[in-house]
């Protein structure tokens, strides 16, 4: 079996703990890629010193250089594409369209970027005072702290790394413990494409030992963590004075009004709800259904969902969760849902497959906005209807949660579509599309509980990883003080 060392300066090293653990195929857990050496923070404090070393040099590489690595990484990518994309359905269970998908995603996030390098905007604006001349720049955080799920296991890493090395950081990267072979490849190709080592340092091992001494490291100046709500909680608690971008939980709703069309919608919904298993962030988990339309949509519903084939994500429309601890989370709602006396209309079994972590496509019904399964993020496929009469308790419904990731609306009435946009506790809407979907151009992330108001990709993702540094240039040749010099006309 393949090991895989922490990467540090651009040596595979042991981890000082000498501990290991493996990662496994979800599908079939006999089925491990690799091993893996657990860190802790005498192992991270090494990362530091060599992410602080390369920054130095990296740092003073002008940006549209370091952007011709990322579009060479892009083509790589592209050229190992279907490769990658078998790795990750290998290595986190999600169908394989989608685990080439996630790769496209690291594609389109590394191309973007790289054209950022050209960009990278600051302003200039007219001083108060003659003779003088103001603007920004940006510039880099230094050393930054990378801490990635494994629900995306190559796209969250690339939505990281790329902006992050366009600004000039350099990077300390721990990958979830469920997929870290996606990042290990990741890595290789940035370098490749070019990328000097020590720019990017991987550790590997618990988020409670090696994410924690990340986090608290003092000379890391930024963590960017994408995971769970507690976690994220954590994050900020730990990390003092750090810039740090967090990208959490999700309990995304879809409204259905009267007027909506029923099939979009119920194809919506299925993609929503059980692509990647309802492993996203933003994954549709609860649908608000007009009570006019709710039982033509159930129908329809469970036309589709019955449809739908559950196994390996190499053959199958649903794969399976990525652990054994997802697939107890997701009985155990279950269980919750009905004792709570919402109706089950499909699904609620374990399938037995290989020893896979497999359950089926679950849909409950009247299900009251309150309940534990409305209100909590199962993360597996897990849907729960929810009716409505009127289109201000269906908005106050999808509101009535502490999340605000993604949301969405099918209607094909112009003002029901703008009053959403308006009221709906989102950092996403979509008109007449499910919750998911999201394009590497356009800024991600959420209100409320779903984060701390940073967004990742487009240029918002450059602004996570970069400083704004406020620049006065004085050509007067005289001392002018601001505030107190009074104008006066030449
Ligand atoms: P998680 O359990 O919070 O873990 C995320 C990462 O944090 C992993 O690398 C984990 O390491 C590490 N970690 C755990 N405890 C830590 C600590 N005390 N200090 C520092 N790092 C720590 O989340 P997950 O199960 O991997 O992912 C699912 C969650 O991510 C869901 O809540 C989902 O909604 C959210 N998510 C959000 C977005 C978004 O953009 N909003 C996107 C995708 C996923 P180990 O697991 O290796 O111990």
């Amino acid at each position: 079996m393949k090991t895989y060392k922490l990467y540090i300066d651009g040596k595979y090293i042991s981890s000082s703990t000498k501990e290991t653990f493996v990662s496994v195929n979800p599908a079939n857990p006999k089925d491990i890629l690799a091993k893996f050496h657990k860190a802790n923070a005498s192992d991270v404090e090494k990362a530091v010193r060599s992410a602080e070393k390369a920054f130095v040099k990296w740092s003073v590489i002008p940006a549209p250089k370091r952007g011709e690595i990322l579009l060479r990484a892009a083509e790589l990518l592209r050229k190992e594409k279907k490769k990658l994309g078998k790795l990750v359905t290998r290595e986190m269970g999600k169908q394989i369209l989608e685990g080439l998908a996630d790769v496209q995603e690291a594609i389109d996030v590394a191309e973007y970027m790289a054209a950022e390098g050209r960009r990278m905007f600051g302003y200039t604006t007219p001083s108060e005072l003659r003779d003088k001349f103001c603007m920004t720049i940006r510039r880099p955080l230094g050393v930054v702290g990378l801490i990635t799920p494994w629900n995306f296991p190559i796209a969250i890493p690339a939505w990281k790394l790329m902006p992050a090395l366009i600004c000039g950081n350099a990077c300390i990267i721990k990958p979830s413990s469920d997929s870290p072979v996606c990042v290990y490849e990741l890595v290789r190709i940035l370098e490749q494409a070019g990328l000097p080592k020590g720019v990017i340092n991987i550790i590997t091992g618990s988020g409670e030992v090696a994410g924690k001494a990340l986090v608290e490291h003092p000379r890391v100046h930024g963590i960017s963590f994408t995971g769970s709500k507690d976690v994220g909680e954590f994050v900020t608690q730990h990390a003092g004075l750090k810039k740090v971008g967090l990208e959490l939980g999700g309990k995304n709703a879809i409204i259905i009004m009267d007027d909506a069309d029923l099939k979009l919608a119920a194809e919506g919904v299925v993609w929503g709800a059980f692509g990647t298993t309802g492993q996203r962030c933003t994954a549709s988990s609860r649908v608000i259904v007009h009570k006019k339309l709710q039982n033509q949509f159930e129908k329809l519903l469970l036309k589709e969902v019955s449809k739908l084939k559950v196994g390996d994500g190499m053959n199958c429309d649903v794969g399976p969760l990525v652990n054994k601890n997802g697939l107890n989370k997701t009985a155990k709602y279950v269980e919750i849902g009905k004792k709570e006396g919402a109706k089950m209309l499909c699904g609620g079994k374990t399938i037995n497959n290989n020893g896979g972590y497999f359950y089926s496509p679950t849909v409950f019904t009247n299900v009251k906005s309150g309940m534990k399964i409305a209100q909590e993020e199962i993360f597996g496929p897990v849907l729960s209807i929810i009716s409505f009469n009127r289109i201000e308790e269906a908005f106050a419904i999808a509101n009535n949660i502490e999340y605000g990731l993604s949301s969405a609306i099918y209607t094909n009435n112009i003002r029901n579509a703008f009053l959403a946009i308006d009221v709906l506790e989102t950092g996403i809407t979509y008109i007449n599309s499910s919750t998911i979907g999201a394009e590497v151009h356009l800024p991600f992330g959420g209100v409320k509980a779903t984060g701390n108001g940073t967004r990742e990709a487009g240029i918002e993702g450059i602004h996570e990883f970069s400083e704004v540094k406020t620049v006065y240039i004085d050509y007067s040749g005289k001392l002018q003080k601001a505030q107190i010099d009074e104008f006066v006309e030449k």
